[in-house]
This record gives C-alpha cells, sequence and structure tokens, in this order.
C-alpha cells in the first residue's frame, strides 16, 4: 500500500529535529511523499533545507492567515524569490480563518493576503494548498472570482458542507482529509465525504497537529513528545510497538486519544488512521481509497518542476 501525506508541517519547531526517524518510520509504513508546508517568512528557510536533505519532501511555500499581521513589507518578493529558486516547490499554507485564533487577525488583511497567493499560484501554475476556518462562502466567493484554477487547489481538513463540494469542484478544487475529520459527526462527515468525486480526494495528517481520535495503541507518537504521558514516554515511533504491534500493557490506563493532553504531537505515520476512518466512511476498502488517493496526489503535485515528476 502506497499513501502520500498530502499536507504536513515537518518543518515545525516541535518536531523539526526528529524528522529523520519520522520519516523513516513512515516510510516503512508505505507514505512515499510528503508535502510541507510553510506558514511563514520565518520557517520558508526550513522548509527548503528540508526539501534538499530528503527527496520524500515536497515544499510549499505560503503565508499562512494566522501570520498575516506579523509580515514584513517585503514579504511577498522574499516569497516570490523563494518560487524562482526552488522550482519544485507548491504554493501553501494559504487560507482565510475566522475560527478562535483567526477572528483577532484583521480579516480584510487575510483576504488580500490570500488572493495576492492565489493569483501568484495561477501565474506559476502550481496547486495552492488551503486553509478555511469558518469563512468557506468567502472563499468560495474569492475562489469564483479568480478561477478556474487548472493546477489545484487543495483545501486540506476540508470542514465545509456537503452542499460547496461540488462548486469547490467546479473550480479545480481538492479535498484533504486529516485526524480534524474525526471532529464532525460521523453522519455529517459521511454526507460530506460522499459528495467528493473519487478523482478528487486526498489524505494528509497536518503533523504535528491534527492527532487522529483513536485507540493509544493504534497511534503513533513522535520520540521525545515532552507532553506524552510519562507511561508512553520512549513507547516511540522508533520502538516495534509503534511498528504494528499494540501498547498493550498501557491501554488498561490510557484507552484513547481524547485522554491525551491537547499538545500532544502527530506523526505522519497516522495517515494510517485516517485512511481506515475514511476508508469505513466511503464504505470503500482501505486499499482502494490508499491507491486512488495516492493517485490524485500524484496528479496535483505532477506540475512543471516538481519532484513527483522525477519518482
Ligand atoms: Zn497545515
Amino acid at each position: 500500500m502506497r499513501l502520500f501525506d498530502a499536507h504536513c508541517h515537518l518543518q515545525d519547531p516541535r518536531i523539526l529535529t526528529y524528522v529523520p526517524q519520522i520519516i523513516t518510520t513512515a516510510q516503512s509504513l508505505g507514505v512515499t511523499s510528503f508535502a510541507v508546508n510553510g506558514v511563514s517568512e520565518n520557517d520558508w528557510q526550513s522548509v527548503k533545507h528540508l526539501s534538499q536533505s530528503h527527496p520524500s519532501v515536497l515544499p510549499s511555500f505560503g503565508l499562512h492567515p494566522w501570520f498575516v499581521a506579523e509580515r514584513s513589507p517585503y514579504w511577498f518578493n522574499s516569497l516570490k524569490q523563494y518560487f524562482d529558486s526552488t522550482p519544485s516547490a507548491a504554493v501553501g499554507e494559504i487560507g482565510l480563518d475566522k475560527g478562535s485564533h483567526g477572528r483577532s487577525i484583521d480579516f480584510s488583511e487575510q483576504v488580500e493576503v490570500l488572493k495576492q497567493q492565489l493569483e501568484l499560484a495561477k501565474m506559476l501554475n502550481k496547486p495552492a494548498s488551503v486553509h478555511c476556518v469558518r469563512a468557506f462562502g468567502e472563499l468560495l466567493d474569492i475562489m469564483k472570482s479568480m478561477g478556474p484554477f487548472p493546477a489545484g487547489v487543495i483545501l486540506h481538513s476540508y470542514l465545509g458542507s456537503a452542499e460547496m463540494v461540488p462548486e469547490f469542484s467546479k473550480l479545480g478544487a481538492y479535498f484533504s482529509f486529516s485526524g480534524f475529520l474525526m471532529s464532525l459527526k460521523a453522519n455529517k462527515a459521511k454526507k460530506m465525504l460522499k459528495m467528493v468525486a473519487s478523482d478528487r480526494i486526498l489524505l494528509e495528517t497536518d503533523a504535528p497537529d491534527a492527532l487522529p481520535k483513536a485507540n493509544i495503541d493504534s497511534l503513533f507518537f513522535v520520540e521525545g513528545d515532552p507532553s506524552l504521558p510519562k507511561e508512553l514516554q520512549g513507547q516511540s515511533s522508533t520502538s516495534s510497538s509503534a511498528l504494528g504491534t499494540s501498547l498493550n500493557d498501557k491501554s488498561q490506563v490510557l484507552t484513547d486519544a481524547s485522554t491525551l493532553p491537547k499538545e500532544t504531537l502527530n506523526h505522519p505515520a497516522n495517515i494510517l488512521l485516517v485512511l481506515d476512518y475514511v476508508a469505513s466512511m466511503l464504505e470503500i476498502s482501505k486499499e482502494e481509497l490508499a491507491e486512488l488517493s495516492y493517485q490524485n496526489a500524484v496528479r496535483v503535485f505532477s506540475y512543471e518542476g516538481s519532484k513527483v515528476l522525477h519518482t
């Protein structure tokens, strides 16, 4: 089984030092590629470095809505320079956020920054990875006014409505699902997933965020995660336990992810749990979903200059 993590943040300072081990573990489980998204001027260099040192890392550069207020006057020039020097890069993470974190950031500035970056993605013929929280109506209007997007727009950790799926699809959207999907009511998730055409589904982890809600003995943990309870320290992705067998002796105390601290770090190998969940909602086999989401990811990431074309 091959899997493609269509959206994650391996450059995040919480996990950066563990990346070689994280990649090795995830690869041993069939994850061949990691679309690593920058979020602000401060981490683009780190994303670029990861891409240079790991063939499996596909870089993306973008200014995330949470970091719009602190952007420098040169942010857009700097962004364009990153694309000049890194032809393998896609655009992301960009977007709109009216949630608990985003609503303190001026929305008209978020819109302006998003539009600039969507325009750039169109001009460069690259896909863009888009974050959207409580602003799907606004996002759809913007995409309608600027679209379509033949190189693709990846609606990452999509939690929008079923009704909007066909409208976004017409404009070139892909729908990428992470552990956050488990926060939706199952019947709502099912209804929405069934609206997504099979050639538009992607899977992602958004690691180190979005730890799936699952049994602790099926989860993969990041070695060295300081937020892990003592009982789970050392039961990390390097141990045989995380490579398939369970943490049985621990599971009497801690049985599911809701008992873990909310800062617990997500590991890209947990894409297996996202796969399980989405496959069960769609009532198709894991193997079928793995392969079709893999093919979709390869298609959207096969723009000119991409590493995917060379693998
Ligand atoms: Zn993200």
